[in-house]
């Protein structure tokens, strides 16, 4: 449905039509310029040819160093979702099952589902303040459990899991041997405390991205932490398939980490500012919603919305959302993504309100 309705919003945007695009986490910032700068430089020096399979020695250590593992632990990847669809390739091809938290993004369904994996989802909702019941968690884990994806913080809630929950789940996943993937690629520009999976422990998959964190989407940049057997395993999938990502993107990734700082601080207080004015805004509503703890979404709820149908006639008045049965059997709720400039988010949900039935 979600691409149904952003293949429809292009389509009114080419016949000349304003939309206000909620329907996408692609930030509108443009990427830092000194990131911009080295990638030229580093073509402009030659650095355009075939490369290693498993990433720049340079950036790999640096990520290292910032994670606190050993470099033979990473690997860079072409975006965080090849990293995802990688390991579940190699995790999932002999079958067995997957689960996940809900709502959850849409690829890893979709990518799980297409090596044969069954699904198994553990709901979760905004009156428990989106909080993973570890009890129920534990129930769905059996002999043929290969992986628990957790998404930290969550897309679409932008909900970031709770210390001693997470510390529960790592037990539990630890006691019946079962790999937890943590995607944390909005975890650097959270509003509040992340912890990361590998603070409790490193057996299990970090997955993180350039693209969210620094403004990147289009640049196809990624890298996940995993054991070396894996990444041995992960960079032979890569020598017959992407062969490397461009060594001058990695290069601009490398100047990117050195910039981290500002960079991350600035892209994280245009967001805080945009959830605090939906915030606002939505507060004055009837529609349910839980405060961000990080960029980029919110995910409100109105009784007894059919979010798929309201998200399709939204489109007529120039406003693109994702309906919130992309996430899940979460068919009153929607998400919007605050990857448009600040005027943009007052009018688009003046007009969401004034659609609502
Ligand atoms: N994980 C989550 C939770 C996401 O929302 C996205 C993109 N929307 C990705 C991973 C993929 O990001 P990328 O491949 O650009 O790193």
């Amino acid at each position: 449905m979600l691409y149904e309705i952003s293949e429809k919003a292009i389509q009114l945007v080419n016949e000349g039509k304003k939309m206000i695009k909620f329907n996408m986490g692609d930030p509108d910032q443009p990427t830092p310029n000194e990131i911009v700068e080295a990638a030229l430089e580093a073509m402009k020096q030659g650095k355009t040819k075939y490369a290693s399979s498993v990433g720049e020695k340079g950036l790999r250590e640096e990520l290292a160093s910032i994670h606190n593992v050993s470099a033979g632990n990473v690997m860079i990847t072409a975006g965080s979702k090849w990293a995802i669809f990688s390991l579940m390739f190699l995790l999932l091809k002999k079958g067995g099952n997957v689960i996940i938290p809900t709502p959850h993004w849409t690829s890893y369904e979709l990518i799980a589902k297409s090596f044969g994996a069954e699904m198994r989802f553990l709901r979760t909702d905004i009156d428990s303040g989106w909080k993973i019941d570890v009890e129920k968690l534990g129930n769905l884990i059996d002999q043929k459990t290969r992986l628990i994806v957790l998404n930290n913080p969550n897309n679409p809630t932008s909900k970031v899991i709770d210390e001693k929950v997470l510390e529960e789940i790592v037990q539990i996943a630890n006691n019946k041997g079962v790999t937890i993937l943590s995607d944390e690629v909005y975890s650097d520009i959270s509003f509040v405390k992340t912890k990361s999976i590998l603070d409790f422990d490193d057996k299990h998959v970090l997955v993180k991205s350039f693209s969210k964190t620094f403004a990147m989407t289009g640049w196809r940049i990624g890298y996940i932490i995993v054991e070396k057997e894996l990444v041995e395993k992960m960079m032979k999938l890569n020598q017959i398939t992407l062969t490397n990502v461009p060594v001058f993107i990695q290069i601009a990734a490398l100047k990117a980490l050195e910039l981290r700082k500002e960079i991350v601080d600035k892209i994280r207080e245009d967001y805080r500012r945009r959830a605090d004015l939906a915030c606002k805004i939505l507060s004055k509503t009837k529609m349910k919603f839980s405060r961000p703890d990080a960029p980029f979404y919110v995910f409100p709820k109105y009784d007894n919305l059919d979010s798929e149908s309201f998200a399709l006639n939204l489109l007529d008045d120039g406003v693109a959302i994702a309906p919130g049965t992309t996430f899940g059997d979460y068919r009153e709720y929607f998400r919007i993504a605050l990857t448009v400039p600040d005027e943009e988010i007052e009018l688009g949900l003046k007009k969401i309100c004034e659609a609502l039935p």
